[in-house]
């Protein structure tokens, strides 16, 4: 099984420990900021490969030491970078983490100038990554992927979703809504809407989906989805019972408690990647679900959107260990 990602992985700073300086009260401390790289679709399309399958990231990067960063990270991870294009002159975007003492996040993005803006608008590069994709069993990208492109690129893309699924290809897609990305919330909803009606999987988050929505209950996000035609849906709520929608049935699955959240960063992207992983390994969505909510729960137990490769593979080991004593 092969799986392409598109999308934007940008410069993440998040905040560390903090320093106090000598003489300084403790609330003058100025925090540590560690440097990573993370996106969206990047982080899913790492833990994806973690999780064993073949992965190809699909963006533009520039030509800085950033963007040949990111580049070798991806090697690292094992995932096939050939249908990314560098843009001469130019750098990835970059965003900044604050966390509240529960480990809820907030973003703050400085990304107008990112090369991933770009994805799909040149016709040469553009056929090329068609002829790519069509190689791929499943293609996944995001509310976030739509937002950065331009309307025509959208377009584009959105036409040739519906020739890769006529020859078998399978889409999946999250929502995750960001405002600011997006001329109007009218804007956003169209274009979500179009791309949801392409989407074989839907990978949502309620809240993304109350505020894209205005939804009052979940009920209404899945009734909305079965109307679009999407045949298999995922509704994460955080802590709170995943709903998984197949052939008009609802149900809810449990999420263990995590006993230490220390920053939600990633919680989503990394939950899709667990349930893409074991989905597109042979798992029923309902073993899929479970294998997001480990992915997450790996995740969400550390800070930034990536965590230590070594690390990941231990805590899959022990998770393992723990499954077979179970
Ligand atoms: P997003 O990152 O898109 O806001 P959610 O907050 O809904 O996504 O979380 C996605 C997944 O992460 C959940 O379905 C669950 O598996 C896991 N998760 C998030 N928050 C918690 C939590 N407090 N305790 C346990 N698991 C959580």
């Amino acid at each position: 099984m092969k799986l392409a990602a598109l999308g934007e992985v940008m410069v993440e700073l998040a905040p560390q420990a903090s320093v106090q300086a000598e003489g300084q009260a403790e609330s003058q401390n100025k925090p540590l900021l560690a440097q990573s790289y993370a996106g969206d679709t990047y982080n899913t399309a790492v833990y994806i490969a973690r999780g064993g399958v073949s992965v190809s990231y699909v963006t533009l990067l520039g030509d800085d030491p950033y963007s040949e960063e990111v580049l070798t990270r991806l090697v690292a991870e094992n995932i096939d970078t050939s249908a990314i294009a560098r843009l001469p002159g130019r750098c990835p975007g970059l965003y900044m983490i604050q966390n509240t003492p529960d480990g809820e996040r907030y973003f703050t993005y400085w990304r107008g100038e990112a090369p991933a803006r770009e994805l799909f608008a040149d016709p040469a590069r553009r056929e090329a990554l068609k002829t790519h994709l069509l190689q791929m069993d499943c293609l996944y990208l995001s509310g976030i992927t739509l937002a950065i492109m331009s309307d025509e690129a959208r377009a584009e893309l959105l036409a040739f979703l519906a020739e890769y699924r006529a020859q078998g290809g399978r889409v999946a897609f999250d929502s995750n809504y960001r405002p600011r990305l997006w001329a109007s919330a009218d804007a956003a909803r169209e274009a979500v809407a179009q791309f949801l009606q392409q989407a074989d999987m839907a990978l949502l988050t309620f809240e993304d989906e109350q505020a894209l929505w205005g939804d009052k209950r979940p009920g209404s996000c899945a009734k909305r989805n079965a109307g679009f035609g999407v045949a298999e849906l995922v509704i994460k709520r955080g802590a709170e019972p995943v709903l998984l929608q197949r052939e008009g049935e609802l149900t809810a699955i449990d999420v263990p408690a995590v006993s230490s959240v220390v920053d939600t960063t990633g919680a989503g992207d990394s939950f899709n990647a667990g349930y893409l992983a074991a989905r597109l390994q042979g798992a029923t969505p309902e073993q899929s679900v479970a294998a997001g909510n480990r992915c997450a729960a790996r995740v969400i137990g550390h800070r930034g959107a990536i965590i230590p490769r070594d690390e990941y593979l231990s805590a899959v080991a022990a998770d393992a260990v723990a499954e077979v004593a179970c």
